[in-house]
């Protein structure tokens, strides 16, 4: 008989005390684990469970209720000044999703008349949209940060912790580098979604509760100018500000920052490389800050 040597897989469950709602070094770990230790995060739905029939409706008066997030781990050895490396191996997400319309939310709220809900069931990796639509689910994870050094970052808000980033590419597979602030990184994820569209303009994707499997690893010392996502082919630079306009034109000089300091080229060259091989992204545009990202095909970062 062979002895697996994987290592032993922790669960965090999103019980009432596994739950935060801020972003903050004021919320005690609920768990610890190693770098390289496979940790499994229950997490429930952005509405936390609270919307489970088609004639329940989202307030919009309880924003401050929303994403409830699973955490926070405390990783071992982490200290403020490195990045975090979360490796996501898998996301489970649970038989039915819900979408939420409410007057005056999103990206054009004043087209919707009245509040409605929609339950949508999720079966072998399909979405079963009303009698209309069958479509192929793309698990991914809405909300994902750690502590930052001082204050507190409501789940539904994006930054330079990650947090509610809205960003499809965190998904099975790909890699999120945060940064750490706090001993311990202080790491919380909460917000599944099914399928999302670019700019999640409704406020909401097929929200669902599910399971996050994933490890992590520790880069010392150094940090990234915003959090990064990592998939088999890009990186990602993903960067929120209060307009579409200024969150683009910043996450250009954090990416050229980014690049400079990886490939030694000099500013001029970054820019010249992602003017024509960068891709500047829409993320979301509904939630208090508004999040893009640049894809930076490996072949012009190299490894970070
Ligand atoms: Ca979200
Ligand atoms: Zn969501």
């Amino acid at each position: 008989m062979s002895k697996s040597l994987d290592s032993p897989v922790k669960t965090l469950t999103a019980g009432p005390h596994h739950i935060i709602y801020a972003f903050s070094r004021e919320h005690p770990p609920v768990m610890t684990a190693l770098p390289g230790e496979t940790v499994v995060f229950e997490v429930l739905d952005c509405y936390g469970g609270l919307i489970r029939t088609e004639a329940d409706s989202f307030d919009p008066a309880t924003w401050d209720r929303i994403n409830p997030s699973t955490g926070p781990l405390f990783i071992e050895g982490a200290e403020p000044g490195d990045t975090l490396a979360v490796d996501i191996k898998d996301i489970e997400v649970g038989d039915y999703g819900i979408i939420t319309a409410a007057p005056g939310t999103g990206a054009r709220g004043d087209l919707i008349r009245k509040s409605a809900t929609m339950i949508v069931p999720v079966k072998n990796g399909l979405v079963y949209f009303g009698d209309s639509f069958i479509f192929e689910a793309r698990p991914m994870i809405g909300v994902i940060g750690t502590a930052p050094a001082t204050g507190s970052i409501p789940t539904g808000t994006p930054g330079h912790h990650g947090g509610n980033m809205d960003t499809k590419v965190i998904t099975k597979g790909s890699t999120v580098y945060l940064p750490v602030s706090v001993r311990g990184a202080l790491l919380a994820l909460g917000d599944l979604h099914a399928l999302m569209g670019d700019g999640e303009v409704l406020m909401c994707g097929v929200e669902i509760s599910g399971r996050v499997t994933l490890s992590t690893r520790l880069v010392k010392g150094r940090q990234f100018p915003c959090p990064v996502v990592e998939t088999g082919e890009a990186y990602y630079v993903v960067h929120s500000a209060e307009t579409l306009d200024e969150a683009a034109q910043q996450l250009v000089g954090h990416s050229v920052d980014l690049m400079t300091s990886h490939t030694g080229r000099t500013p001029e060259e970054c820019l010249t490389l992602l003017s024509i091989k960068g891709n500047v992204q829409i993320s979301q545009i509904v939630d208090p800050l508004k999040t893009v990202r640049m894809e930076i095909p490996k072949s012009i970062l190299g490894s970070l």
